[in-house]
Parts: C-alpha cells; structure tokens; sequence
C-alpha cells in the first residue's frame, strides 16, 4: 500500500514533537531542520498543563518522563505600595503543571526521532509551490501529500498561506530569562505582577528554578548591562532569602500574533507561525500542543476510514476546530496582561475586584480547568 507522505519542517520543540506525535502512524515522513544542535541554546523552561502532559505520555513512546517536574502548588501576587499581596493559590493533592527544560528535551526528542522512521535531513526550505504542495530547498524539490510548517514566528515563507491576514502587537517588552539555583524548599510556582512587569518562578527541579521577567523595553535598554544584579535584587526581596545564585540571561523580544489563515491548500502552519501570545500565563506552548492533538486526531480519523490524506479536509478542520479557541486564548492574555499595567483608574479597585475573585471557589475552578483544558 502507497504510504502517504509528509513534510515537517523546523527543528523547533514544535516541529520536533510533531514529527514524534505523528511517526507512530505507518506514514513516510521528512523531518526538515537548519541545525539540530543550534550554537545559541535556548535556556527556556516551559510549563505545560496536565492534560497536555497526558498527551506528550500517551503518544510519544519511550518519552523520559524525568524531564518533565511536577507542580502541585501556584501562587499569584500582585504588587501594592512596594508590597506583594497573595490573591490566588492553588495547592493540590495531584498534579497541576509540569516544566521541562527546553533544551535538554529538544536533545532528547532528537535522541528519540532518530530511532523512529522519519528521516531527518538538515536542509533550510527555501520556498513551497502550494499548488503541488512542492517543498524546496536550494538544491532539490519535493512533493508532498500533507506539508507541515514550523518554522517559529517570522517565516516570509508563510506570507503566500497567510498573507497580512492577522492580529499583530508590538508590546515593546522584553523577556529576560535565567536558571536560578535555591535552597527554597517546596516552592511551587509562582507569578508575581510587579509594577515593572510581570515575573514568573517555574521550578524545574528540586533546587532549581526558571525565572521569566517581562519588563518594558525602555526599562530593559536602560538596564541592559545591569540586568542580572536588578533581577537577582528583586528575585532576593521577593523570596526574602539571599541564597540564590543566577546562571547565563537571555531575552525575547514580545508581541501578540495571532493569524487567520491557517493553511492553502495542503499546506499548513503549526507552532509560533500561527500564535505567539504574552508568556505571562505560560500558555504559548500549551496551546500549540492542543492544535497538534486535534491534527494527530484528524490524521488518525482519516487513516482509519482509509481516506487518503492528500484529498482529506484536514487543514480546514484543523483552522475551524482550533482558530475560536486560539484567539480567545490570545486576546483573553492580552487583556490579563493589560490588566494588571498600572492604570489610574482601575488601580484603586483592582484589590477589591482580586480579593473577590479568590474568594469564589467556582472563578478559581474556572481558571484552574482553563489553564488545563483551555476552553474546550
Ligand atoms: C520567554 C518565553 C517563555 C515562554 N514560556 C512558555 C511556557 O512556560 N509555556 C508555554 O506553553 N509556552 C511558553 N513560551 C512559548 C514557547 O516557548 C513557544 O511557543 C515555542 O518555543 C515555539 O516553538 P516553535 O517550534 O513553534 O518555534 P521556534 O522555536 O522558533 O522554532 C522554529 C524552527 O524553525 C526553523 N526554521 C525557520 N525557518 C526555516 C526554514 N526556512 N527551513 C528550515 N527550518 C527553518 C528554525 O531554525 C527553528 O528551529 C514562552 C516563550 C517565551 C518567549
């Protein structure tokens, strides 16, 4: 039987994941990556929610389930006259949130697709013909019955499938980005909403933690060089112990964008390409692994009904099913995000309007099964 084949290009966590969701199903598939050990290393940690670590488990065989550190506890302040006030916490008897380390998991699914079927091939695409769902590097082209595209958040090649058809922000901040080693016990995640922007502790392991600060790009240009003795000040206040030490700092510039156009033809985008949203609620990822289970499910619907892929309406089902949801998600961030700016008019209410929402327990199982879940 004629296999069908696909193209999954970049080597990103969302190419990578994909290409091992999907290597399970019997289909030909080509892995595209510039570089699979890239020199600047990506010193993220990422959070994803239970239900999405379910997933990971149930369809990435042999997955080293070590990488991933389980939360049970979440606290969020917010800042009021130089003071952090707690106004939400979640402190569970399972699991809320798990956090990898982007790197180390990018080498192990590396590890884990070369002893799969799909055939990795280091090549930059240069361009698609979507009418023959042609991919071309600068040296050969190829076709194909599905093309997957990865390629992170400012591909030209995705104006001919999405043109200037999108939501676009430009935050004009900045997320800086460091490893932080503690003697903390038990600290959980945390969210802080200070009045310079947003900060985020993402535990990773036992006495380690990520820390996430979004900051304004004018703050983060003054401050530039200085950056690192700032963070470990505020990181000293916060946590009220001095017993921490920073690793190497990264940053990322931020901006909101959400498409609306998902696909031509059988030519799809998935990953950054299609939202990129504020990392405030560590929800950028989450949100991509949803777009890539509703695929991995639309494949599998497919193959079962022995329908082949090339004339299937897999790419529209995908943008119909997942496009309401990505772009609430993304304008309900956006909005969160607003919120908790320094605003004159709404700040003299925001500790009453927080202070009632922790008190009502179905607001809280609301946030709590969103942040799992979304909104399905
Ligand atoms: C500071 C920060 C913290 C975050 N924290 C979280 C979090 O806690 N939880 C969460 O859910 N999300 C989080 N996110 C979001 C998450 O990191 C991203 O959504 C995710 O990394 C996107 O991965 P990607 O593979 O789509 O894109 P990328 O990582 O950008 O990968 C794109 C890949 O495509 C390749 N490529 C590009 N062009 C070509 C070409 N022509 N040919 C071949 N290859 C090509 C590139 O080399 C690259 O490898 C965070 C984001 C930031 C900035």
């Amino acid at each position: 039987m004629k296999k069908h084949k696909i193209c999954i290009v970049g080597g990103g966590l969302t190419g990578l994941i994909s290409a091992l969701v999907l290597a399970k199903k019997g289909l030909d598939i080509d892995l595209m990556v510039e570089n699979l050990s890239p020199k600047n290393k990506d010193l993220r940690v990422t959070a994803i929610s239970e239900k999405n670590m379910e997933f990971l488990k149930s369809t990435i065989k042999n997955i080293n389930l070590k990488l991933f550190y389980p939360v049970k506890k979440i606290n969020l302040f917010f800042e009021k006259n130089n003071q952090t006030k707690n106004f939400l916490n979640f402190n569970e008897n399972k699991n809320l949130m798990f956090f990898f380390e982007n790197r180390l998991t990018k080498k192990h699914l590396t590890k884990l697709l070369k002893k799969t079927n799909v055939k990795i091939q280091k090549k930059t695409i240069k361009s698609i013909d979507l009418a023959e769902n042609k991919v071309s590097t600068k040296l050969s082209s190829k076709s194909y019955d599905l093309v997957v595209l990865c390629l992170g958040s400012n591909s030209p090649i995705y104006q001919k499938i999405s043109g200037k058809r999108e939501i676009k922000k430009n935050y004009k901040e900045h997320s800086i980005t460091c490893s932080v080693k503690h003697q903390i016990k038990n600290i959980g995640a945390q969210q802080f909403f200070l009045k310079e922007g947003p900060l985020a502790i993402l535990p990773y392991n036992n006495n380690k933690f990520s820390v996430v600060w979004s900051i304004e790009d004018k703050y983060f240009m003054k401050n530039q060089k200085n950056i690192s003795n700032y963070l470990k000040i505020k990181l000293s206040n916060l946590l009220k112990t001095k017993k921490i030490s920073l690793g190497n700092i990264q940053s990322y510039p931020l901006k909101l964008l959400l498409k609306r156009s998902y696909y031509k033809k059988n030519t799809i985008i998935l990953g950054d390409g299609l939202h990129v949203v504020h990392p405030l609620a560590g929800q950028g990822f989450n949100l991509i692994l949803r777009d890539l289970e509703k695929l991995n499910n639309l494949i599998s619907n497919n193959l079962r009904l022995g329908l082949t892929i090339k004339d299937s309406n897999i790419p529209k089902d995908l943008s119909d099913s997942r496009k309401p949801e990505n772009l609430l998600m993304g304008l309900g961030i956006d909005t969160t995000r607003e919120f908790f700016k320094s605003n004159k008019y709404l700040d003299p209410i925001k500790e009453n309007m927080l202070n009632n929402f922790s008190k009502s327990k179905l607001l809280k199982e609301i946030t709590k099964r969103i942040a799992n879940l979304g909104l399905n």
